[in-house]
């Protein structure tokens, strides 16, 4: 395969669809959130990638506030019984979560591309 080099990509634009962050067309993702080993289209090395639990944190926190403000304002307005959290505030926070994660992951991915994050390593001194 010969290589061949695109001009740099909006995280953004390629993260949220789940788009490679090299080529921008092939997918990053082999199921829902689990990482290809490389690119479809470009052949691009996704070892690299490694997000953690950052798009978690960043989901939890996005969903959580909205989704307990509502739940709160629920219970102390109307005082329902429970099933009714069952089907208003948990759909909501699992949805919410589902629905944000893979788009979260994707961004992250694509950052740790463009800005070349990885671990730190120690340089060698060249020999003399
Ligand atoms: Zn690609």
């Amino acid at each position: 395969m010969t290589e061949q080099h695109y001009p740099v990509l909006s995280p953004i634009k390629t993260g949220i669809r789940g788009r490679c962050p090299g080529c921008g067309q092939g997918s990053i993702f082999q199921g829902y959130l689990n990482l290809a080993p490389r690119c479809t289209v470009c052949g691009l090395d996704l070892s690299f990638a490694d997000p953690a639990d950052g798009p978690a944190f960043f989901v939890m926190s996005i969903v959580s506030f909205p989704v307990v403000a509502f739940a709160g304002w629920l219970e102390i307005q109307h005082q329902p019984p429970i099933w009714v959290h069952l089907i208003t505030s948990l759909p909501m926070l699992l949805g919410g979560c589902l629905a944000l994660l893979r788009p979260l992951k994707g961004w992250i991915v694509s950052s740790q591309y463009v800005h070349k994050a990885e671990e730190g390593r120690l340089v060698q001194a060249k020999e003399q």
